[in-house]
């Protein structure tokens, strides 16, 4: 079969423990906006910029790839959870572009990571590798306030619109720890295997 190379590919990482409906809201509005052949999703290792002890690979990655399966051209790609210590994007980025070397590669992030993004591992070489794609996230307090653009490496970003959506996986645990329904919050897929699994339940 003859296959056409994808001309442009997004990278989308997140610890998805679990993935809920912002991330799957996320991939589809990079994939339409942005124009992207194919949406890479990876879900981390033990991300380096996280203390806690996440959700065991193989059911982060089930969830993810339960999250993410309407969503059109994504690809959810665990190779992360494979490499032993933490994870950092750089690495995935190199591989992509050995893999790919003539695509147009876009790191897609909400605003709260784009505002770290220039405190990670080679930051510089992230920039000179992808295309930083920045979408709006609403802040605690609910009201989005726009990040400091001026922290983007190279200073170069496309924005994704996305609906503000207070939604964070940390609430989502929490609110199931407590007994609280999270049926809205996640893909009913997704909320089916965190029953069936007993996942989040107070300790
Ligand atoms: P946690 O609460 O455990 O830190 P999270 O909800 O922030 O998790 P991650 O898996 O860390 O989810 O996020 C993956 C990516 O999705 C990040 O780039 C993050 O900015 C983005 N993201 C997560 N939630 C939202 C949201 N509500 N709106 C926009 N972007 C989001």
């Amino acid at each position: 079969m003859n296959r056409v190379a994808p001309r442009r590919i997004g990278m989308f990482g997140g610890a998805f423990d679990p993935p809920h409906l912002a991330h799957v809201a996320l991939g589809r509005a990079a994939v339409e906006q942005l124009g992207l052949d194919m949406l890479r999703v990876f879900p981390t290792g033990q991300a380096w910029h996280k203390a806690r002890t996440l959700t065991p690979a193989e059911q982060r990655l089930a969830m993810t790839r339960i999250a993410f399966a309407d969503v059109p051209r994504a690809v959810v790609d665990g190779r992360e959870l494979e490499r032993s210590g933490p994870t950092y994007t750089v690495d995935t980025l190199r591989d992509l572009r050995a893999e790919y070397p003539d695509a147009q590669l876009v790191l897609v992030i909400g605003a709260d990571q784009a505002e770290a993004l220039a405190g990670w591992r080679d930051s510089a070489a992230i920039a000179t590798l992808a295309t930083i794609a920045i979408a709006e996230r609403a802040r605690p307090a609910q009201t989005p306030v726009p990040f400091d653009a001026s922290q983007v490496p190279g200073g170069h970003w496309l924005p994704v619109a996305l609906a503000p959506m207070p939604v964070s996986a940390t609430a989502i645990r929490e609110r199931a720890t407590a007994g609280q329904g999270i049926a809205h919050l996640v893909p009913s897929g997704v909320a089916g295997y965190i029953d069936q699994h007993f996942l989040y339940q107070p300790t």
